[in-house]
C-alpha cells in the first residue's frame, strides 16, 4: 500500500469570496481593493486576483513593480483592473509601469518628479496614486511636502492624482492615541485634493469603524481569514489548509531527547506522530513547543519543528500511518499559530509559498 509522504496546501478561493463580501459589508459604499503584494500573501496573486475579479474587485493593490507585471500579464486583457504598485515610480521604472497600465503609489518628493519628468516625455498624462506619511515614519511625503505639491500645480504636471492615500501604524490597537492623530492629519491632506479618492484602512483600519474607512479600503490579511492584531474574527474563514501525513508513530521513554541538539528532553512516555511537513513547507520553527496540529479531533501540541519534518505528542488518539494531520487551517488558526510562534499572521502566510503540493478550490 502506498501512502501520501508530503505537505499539501488546499487555498480555498471560496472562503476567500465569503471573506471579500464580509469586508465590503463592512465598508459599505467603499470600494474594496485586495492587497495581493508578495504572490497574494505567499497563495499565489493569479488564482485569488481572478476569483476577487469574479466577486466584484476592479483594483488591486501589489508591492513590487515585478508583481504588478506579473498581475497584468495573468488577468490578460479582459480583466482591466486598475494595479496600484506600492514602491511607485522608481527611476528608469517609467516604460515599464506604462507597458503594464500600472499605477504607481508615489511617496517622495524624487518619485513625483521622476514621473512629472517621464509624463512630459510620453506626452500622456499618467494616472498616480499619492502616499503620505500620516504618522507611520514609513513612506510618503510628508505634510509639508504635500502642502507644497499641492499649492504649486507645476509639481503635478502631467499626472493625474486618482488616490490619495495614507497608511495607519497603531490599527491593531484601536485604543492608541495614534489612530485618532492619523485620522486628523489625513483629514487634512485630502482637503487637499478634493477631486482624488481617498484610501486609509488596511484589514485593521477597517474595523476601527466609519471614520477610518474613505472611499477605498485595501484588506490583505483579513481576505485571508487573519483577524486584527492576531485575534481570530469568527466572521472570517480560513483561506489556506496546510495538512501533511503522518509518516511514524512511535513511543518515546522518560529521559530520551527528541530531535536536533539536547534541548528537547521526554519527561514522561509520549507516543509521537512524526508529519511529513517541516519549516521548507511553511510551518514556523519557532512554533515548536507553544504551536499544535489537528487530528482525530483535538489540538496536538508540537513538539518540534524540522526542515521535513515535525514531531507531535498525539496521546492515545486514533492514529495511523498515513492519516492527515492539519497544521494551518481552519482547526487550527492562523491567528493563534503566529501567537505561539512570535510573529504575525502575515508571516506565517508568505511562508507557505514554500514546497507543499497546491490545490485551489473554487477556481475562475
Ligand atoms: C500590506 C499593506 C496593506 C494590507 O495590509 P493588511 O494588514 O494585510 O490588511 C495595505 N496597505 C499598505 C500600504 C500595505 O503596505
Amino acid at each position: 500500500m502506498s501512502h501520501p509522504t508530503s505537505a499539501r496546501l488546499t487555498i480555498d478561493l471560496d472562503a476567500l469570496a465569503h471573506n471579500f463580501a464580509v469586508l465590503r459589508a463592512e465598508a459599505p459604499g467603499a470600494e474594496a481593493a485586495p492587497v495581493i503584494k508578495a504572490d497574494g500573501y505567499g497563495l499565489g496573486a493569479a488564482p485569488l486576483a481572478r476569483r476577487l475579479w469574479a466577486e466584484g474587485a476592479r483594483g488591486f493593490f501589489v508591492a513590487r513593480l515585478s508583481e504588478g507585471e506579473a498581475l497584468r500579464a495573468a488577468l490578460g486583457a479582459d480583466h482591466p483592473a486598475t494595479i496600484y504598485v506600492l514602491d511607485g515610480f522608481l527611476a528608469g521604472s517609467g516604460a515599464r509601469l506604462a507597458a503594464a497600465r500600472l499605477t504607481p503609489v508615489l511617496s517622495s518628493l524624487p518619485q513625483i518628479e521622476a514621473a512629472t519628468t517621464f509624463a512630459a516625455a510620453s506626452g500622456q498624462p499618467l494616472a498616480v496614486a499619492l502616499q503620505v506619511d500620516t504618522g507611520m515614519n514609513r513612506q510618503g511625503l510628508t505634510l509639508a511636502e504635500t502642502q507644497a505639491v499641492a499649492q504649486s500645480g507645476d509639481r503635478l504636471r502631467g499626472l493625474q492624482v486618482c488616490v490619495i492615500m495614507s497608511h495607519l501604524g497603531s490599527a491593531t490597537d484601536p485604543a492608541d492615541p495614534r489612530n485618532t492623530l492619523q485620522r486628523e492629519r489625513f483629514a487634512q491632506v485630502r482637503r487637499l485634493f478634493p477631486q482624488a479618492r481617498a484610501s486609509f484602512a488596511a484589514s485593521a483600519g477597517i474595523m476601527l469603524g466609519p471614520d477610518y474607512r474613505n472611499d477605498i479600503i485595501r484588506p490583505g490579511i483579513s481576505l485571508y481569514g487573519g483577524g486584527p492584531e492576531e485575534r481570530p474574527d469568527p466572521r472570517l474563514r480560513a483561506v489556506a489548509k496546510l495538512e501533511a501525513p503522518i509518516l511514524y508513530i512511535r513511543n518515546v521513554e522518560p529521559g530520551e531527547l527528541i530531535g536536533y541538539g539536547s534541548n528537547t528532553r521526554i519527561e514522561k512516555p509520549t507516543r509521537i506522530a512524526i508529519v511529513g511537513a517541516g519549516y521548507a513547507d511553511g510551518v514556523i520553527r519557532a512554533s515548536k513547543g507553544k504551536g499544535y496540529g489537528w487530528l482525530a479531533g483535538a489540538r496536538r501540541p508540537v513538539i518540534i519543528v524540522t526542515m521535513d519534518l515535525i514531531a507531535l505528542e498525539i496521546g492515545d488518539a486514533p492514529a495511523r500511518i498515513g492519516d492527515w494531520v492539519e497544521l494551518l487551517g481552519p482547526n487550527v488558526l492562523l491567528d493563534e499559530i503566529a501567537t505561539a510562534a512570535g510573529t504575525v499572521a502575515h508571516e506565517c502566510l508568505v511562508r507557505l509559498s514554500g514546497r507543499a503540493e497546491r490545490i485551489y478550490l473554487g477556481e475562475v
